[in-house]
């Protein structure tokens, strides 16, 4: 018989986190934002474990490099060839930027390209097998997502292999066998059509509660991928006991991201000298990396047996990413300070969560600047 899971599954919107007191932090500056990762199969880093998406969009270089000179963690979509990965490599190496955290991505497809394609890098570019692989499918579900994995972890034994995606706990012991962290999260993207196509999905805030239950009792990590709104949603999840937190919308609408700035001119109702005031307004593109669009870019169409889990959005421009970056950096910190907690480790130990109706005062949204 179908059985249906009464107990509420619960979103960051659901969610707040309720301040208290606790050990004394007389400021922001006091928090400690750094941390180490020791992961199961051996490796160490350290860092501020905030991911770009590994999406065409912002999985990018220029993105990549922000994050990492800012102590963060990045990843690299899997379209890049070699050789585009070398020369990015020579030259963040060159600007004394850090690749510890950088993650590469391979996907499921031709999997004996993607292992010789991380290979050629290690042969001509000197990127060793002790650094960091993100295996990306939309479902890791399927069994040649656990085959390759398996192969992954191989050919790589000294990596830190991130894999995903998932949506329940079950399926997270099996996967850490040969993973370091277990990507979850799916349906909530901001350019997903997951949920809407298929109904499948699991809501963020159980999902975390779930996932870094069973991957901490043997010693793994988890990567909460996607939904993040607002900078709290990235302090909800780490409270939630998340490791690793992956975010595509909110850089989608930077410089750095890919893509040029794309304008659009508005009428206004304001009328000067008889003449009606036109407004212009900006835009970067983002994208699904299951949409029309990214299948036509990279997989020569659609297919017949397939139908768009993504689509295509205008995001407003806003500028540097370094205001979001300073931004993550001041909200998390904040946060810690509300809750008592010295460091990002300890977000999780300190924090009070509670399940609310209405979390945002919106009533002056529309007149926003
Ligand atoms: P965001 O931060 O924009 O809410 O979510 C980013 C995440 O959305 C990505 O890291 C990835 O897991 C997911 N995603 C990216 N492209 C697609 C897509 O085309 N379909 C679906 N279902 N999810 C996507």
């Amino acid at each position: 018989m179908t059985q249906i899971l009464a107990e509420p599954y619960l979103d960051y919107s659901n969610i707040l986190i309720r301040p208290k007191m606790g050990i004394n932090l007389n400021s922001r500056r006091d928090v400690n934002l750094q941390r180490v990762f020791k992961f199961k199969h051996g490796q160490n880093r350290t860092g501020l474990g905030v991911f770009n998406a590994n999406m065409a969009t912002v999985g990018n270089f220029a993105v990549a490099k922000k994050l990492l000179s800012r102590g963060m963690f990045a990843t690299i979509h899997k379209h890049y060839t070699i050789d585009e990965i070398g020369e990015f490599m020579r030259s963040a190496t060159d600007e004394k930027i850090p690749l510890d955290n950088l993650f590469i991505t391979i996907g499921l497809r031709d999997a004996d390209a993607q292992i010789q394609k991380l290979k050629d890098l290690e042969n001509k570019y000197g990127w060793t097998s002790s650094r960091n692989i993100c295996i990306d499918a939309p479902n890791f579900y399927i069994q040649k997502a656990l085959d390759v994995l398996k192969r992954v972890r191989d050919e790589f034994p000294d990596a830190v292999i991130m894999a995903g995606n998932i949506a329940s706990g079950d399926i997270c012991l099996k996967l850490l066998d040969y993973a370091d962290i277990i990507k979850c999260g799916i349906g909530s993207g901001s350019a997903c059509l997951t949920r809407r196509q298929t109904g499948c999905g699991t809501p963020m805030v159980s999902l975390i509660l779930e996932c870094a239950d069973i991957a901490h009792s043997v010693g793994g990590h988890i990567c909460a991928d996607g939904g993040i709104v607002d900078i709290g949603d990235i302090c909800k999840a780490f409270c939630l006991n998340a490791d690793f937190v992956m975010a595509g919308g909110i850089f989608a609408g930077t410089d750095e991201a890919e893509g040029d700035i794309i304008n659009k001119q508005y009428q206004t109702n304001e009328i000067i000298n008889g003449v009606s005031v036109i407004q212009t307004k900006y835009f970067k593109v983002y994208y699904g990396m299951s949409s029309e669009y990214a299948n036509n870019k990279f997989a020569g169409g659609m297919g017949n047996y397939k139908t768009s889990e993504g689509r295509e959005l205008l995001i407003p421009y806003t500028g540097s990413i370094d205001k979001i970056l300073q931004d993550i950096f001041g909200g998390i910190a904040s946060c810690c300070t509300y809750i008592g907690a010295a460091s990002v480790k300890h977000m999780s130990k300190c924090a009070t969560i509670i399940q609310v109706h209405n979390q945002l005062n919106k009533v002056f949204e529309k007149y926003s600047v």
